[in-house]
């Protein structure tokens, strides 16, 4: 059975060899993560130079999402190492204090705004909430807090406030910067962190169109306020992920299930592509194996209908990357195997604007009904592909296109199979022949197979205007 469920993988230290990246890739790696958060640009460009250049090499359609660090609030730095806070302890974060001269009682936080934001009775978490402090006081460049949970804490940990509603906009300098470099690797997808409204994605599509890139645009919704927001920025997107680590963090995680199955949902009611993000397979950073909790984590993101789950330290620092891959694609076939029942064709609009959106419901309506073996779309932009697979289904869905940036782009998309075709004919009579012989040859159909294919009578975007019924011999 084909895995229908997307794996993203974060590429670093762990993955860097071009053996194990080889390896990652064979193993099922759909799209590559290069994490903006760390390394310099010439690392970025290395290690997508490294991925192309595998990817071309076995054959694989891969992705590259350049994921922006985004305004992340942290603390600076410590005298020594670290510190180690107790529980019901004052400690105070401090705008004026000198970056390097934090200690067990204070540490320099030089965000000013941070003032605004917190109140007394508020509660800001530190290094992805593992340390909690409560809000007593706040003065003109001091925060006084009692530790909560205490427990190790060193340099330049991240800080989140628990209900959100830090004041830090959507894009900094480094991410402008860093949009540029994303645009000159053809990165295919980017991923905006730390997403309040539409408008911080609007922001960054002018932003990337001027650098010249095309890459479709991911909100990573890692705030409160996102989920408040969430219709107007998945419309603004052409992805989101479920951003789990600081989603957590800020509505605490009594609400993450919930939330992720909202999100996962309302994106794919409205057309867009989803990642499942974070801790996935965390215990797999140290051991060959995953716990039982993760095990049921992957099942449930791919019963919930992802697009795709997210590898983090576990591909990118971990000691098993291949492994953790691995696992991860046997965890999702088997969860999709599981879900035996095909959802009812759901999500319609009352009325179909468009031809392509036409030809593509009726033609999942149809495989649906007459049990067809496979769907294959012939397509320039991918957007029939990617309309037929909003629609849960165990039909695999081949996407046929010349055009590798659309395979690419097809890469994170649940479902679908992107092929590279190349006909002989490409004005005129559409090569129908053509593209059963380049399925049979992959060994994805053979004699007596019934699929539905989808073409258009003219070339360019969105062109989709026919079904044919096909059986094969
Ligand atoms: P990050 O985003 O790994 O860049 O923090 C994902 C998350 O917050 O879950
Ligand atoms: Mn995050």
């Amino acid at each position: 059975m084909k895995r229908k469920t997307k794996i993203v993988a974060t590429l670093g230290p762990a993955s860097d060899s071009p053996e194990v990246l080889s390896r990652l890739l064979s193993a099922g790696v759909n799209v590559v993560r290069i994490n903006f958060s760390h390394g310099s640009a010439d690392d970025h460009r290395g290690r997508v130079a490294r991925v192309r250049a595998t990817a071309s090499e076995l054959g694989l359609p891969v992705a590259v999402l350049a994921d922006l660090q985004g305004p992340k609030i942290r603390i600076e730095s410590f005298v020594d190492d670290a510190v180690e806070l107790e529980a019901g302890q004052r400690f105070t974060l401090d705008t004026q204090l000198a970056a390097d001269a934090g200690t067990r009682e204070q540490v320099a936080i030089h965000y000013p705004p941070l003032l605004d934001d917190v109140k007394p009775g508020g509660q800001l978490l530190i290094n992805d909430g593992a340390i909690s402090l409560a809000v007593d006081e706040v003065d003109d460049h001091r925060i006084v807090c009692t530790v909560e949970v205490g427990g190790k804490l060193s340099g330049r940990k991240g800080v989140n406030l628990r209900g959100g509603g830090l004041s830090a906009g959507g894009l900094t300098e480094k991410d402008f910067g860093d949009i540029r470099v994303a645009a000159e690797l053809e990165a295919d997808y980017l991923a905006v962190s730390f997403v309040r409204s539409a408008s911080d994605m609007h922001e960054a599509r002018r932003l990337l169109t001027e650098a010249g890139g095309k890459a479709r645009l991911c909100a990573k919704i890692e705030r409160a306020e996102a989920i408040t927001a969430l219709d107007e920025i998945i419309e603004a997107s052409d992805a989101v992920m479920v951003a789990r680590g600081d989603l957590g963090v800020e509505i605490g995680d009594p609400e993450l299930p919930g939330v992720q199955k909202r999100i996962i949902a309302q994106a794919r009611e409205m057309n867009r592509l989803v990642i499942t993000a974070t801790q996935m397979m965390e215990s797999m950073i140290e051991n060959p194996i995953p716990t039982r909790a993760e095990v049921l984590d992957v099942a449930n993101a791919t019963l919930d209908g992802t697009d795709a789950v997210m590898l983090s330290a576990e591909t990118a620092v971990g000691r098993y990357p291949v492994q953790t891959v691995a696992a991860m694609g046997n965890i999702c076939i088997g969860a999709e195997r599981e879900a035996t029942a095909d959802r009812p064709i759901s999500g319609l609009a009352a009325h179909f604007e468009r031809t392509d959106e036409a030809i593509a419901m009726a033609t999942m309506y149809t495989a649906r009904h007459m049990h067809a073996d496979a769907i294959i779309a012939l397509t320039e932009s991918g957007t029939t592909a990617l309309l037929m697979s909003r629609q849960d289904t165990h039909i695999p869905i081949y996407a046929l296109t010349q055009y590798p940036a659309s395979e690419r782009y097809l890469a994170l998309c649940r479902n679908v199979f992107p092929v590279a075709f190349s006909p002989s004919e490409l004005n005129g009579v559409v090569p129908v022949e053509e593209a059963v012989a380049c399925l049979k040859t992959r060994g994805d159909l053979e004699k007596g197979d019934r699929a539905l294919l989808t073409k258009g009578d003219f070339t360019g975007p969105g062109g989709t205007n026919a079904m044919k019924i096909i059986t094969v011999d």
